[in-house]
């Protein structure tokens, strides 16, 4: 697993608005506090998300764009790419990996921090549909798109240059063994996940839940007491 010392850049992809705050953004924070610059991509807008039906679904990509950029802004993030793509339809097409590969292409990073590709049989939220179509592409685009100079020819994404990812970290992956201690970035990692306002019901059960979560995640990857972490499944794909 590259250190932050050896990262230049990083770039996050996930399928909607949220996702990063539940999944990595206290690695995000611990990224940008080492100076590595960090950049996210979202794919859709979050448009079928939500409770309130008083919310008119035309304003929600506006509103879920807003809490995703502000949630970046707590943890040192300031450039956004939402591709637009709509929520609950995301599939692994040519269009997709299109669109990832240019984000990887202008962003050029080191890191890609993703979903898991791999239905967890355990985690039914986890495994949204539009997560497993997402990384899938993710990883599609990282590899072999991104890095061949004759993929896309002719399109926005064949006009920059080729780029070759060195590591795809996995959030929450199957055999995840690469911990990031985020004991220092927590809290800004819940301020985070609470700038989706129009996402939770209950905020105060939510930050006992996750608190909760993120401990229990410390405690069995051998963290002392008090601590918290996140973890991915690293890729190697030089
Ligand atoms: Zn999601």
């Amino acid at each position: 697993m590259l250190q932050p010392s050896e990262i230049e850049r990083v770039l996050v992809v996930m399928a909607h608005p949220d996702d990063v705050d539940f999944s990595a953004a206290g690695t995000v924070a611990v990224l940008s506090d080492a100076g590595v610059e960090v950049v996210y991509c979202l794919v859709t807008d979050g448009q079928a998300g939500g409770f309130d039906h008083t919310i008119p679904r035309t304003e929600m990509s506006a509103i879920r764009r807003d809490e995703q950029t502000k949630a970046a802004a707590e943890v040192g993030v300031t450039s956004l790419h939402f591709l637009g793509h709509m929520d609950g339809s995301v599939v692994v097409d040519m269009q997709l990996r299109h669109d990832i590969s240019r984000v990887i292409r202008l962003v050029r990073p080191q890191v890609v921090i993703a979903q898991s590709p791999i239905r967890n049989l355990d985690s039914t939220y986890g495994s949204h549909p539009d997560h497993l179509a997402a990384a899938e592409a993710t990883m599609c685009a990282v590899y072999p798109d991104a890095r061949n100079p004759f993929a896309f020819v002719g399109q926005p994404c064949g006009d920059l240059e080729d780029w070759a990812v060195d590591e795809v970290w996995i959030s929450n992956g199957p055999d995840a063994k690469g911990v990031i201690d985020i004991t220092a970035t927590v809290d800004r990692k819940l301020r985070a996940l609470l700038c989706h306002a129009s996402q939770h019901r209950d905020p105060e059960g939510l930050e006992k839940r996750m608190r909760a979560w993120w401990s229990s995640a410390a405690e069995s990857n051998g963290l002392p007491a008090g601590s918290s972490c996140e973890v991915f499944r690293v890729v190697d794909t030089r």
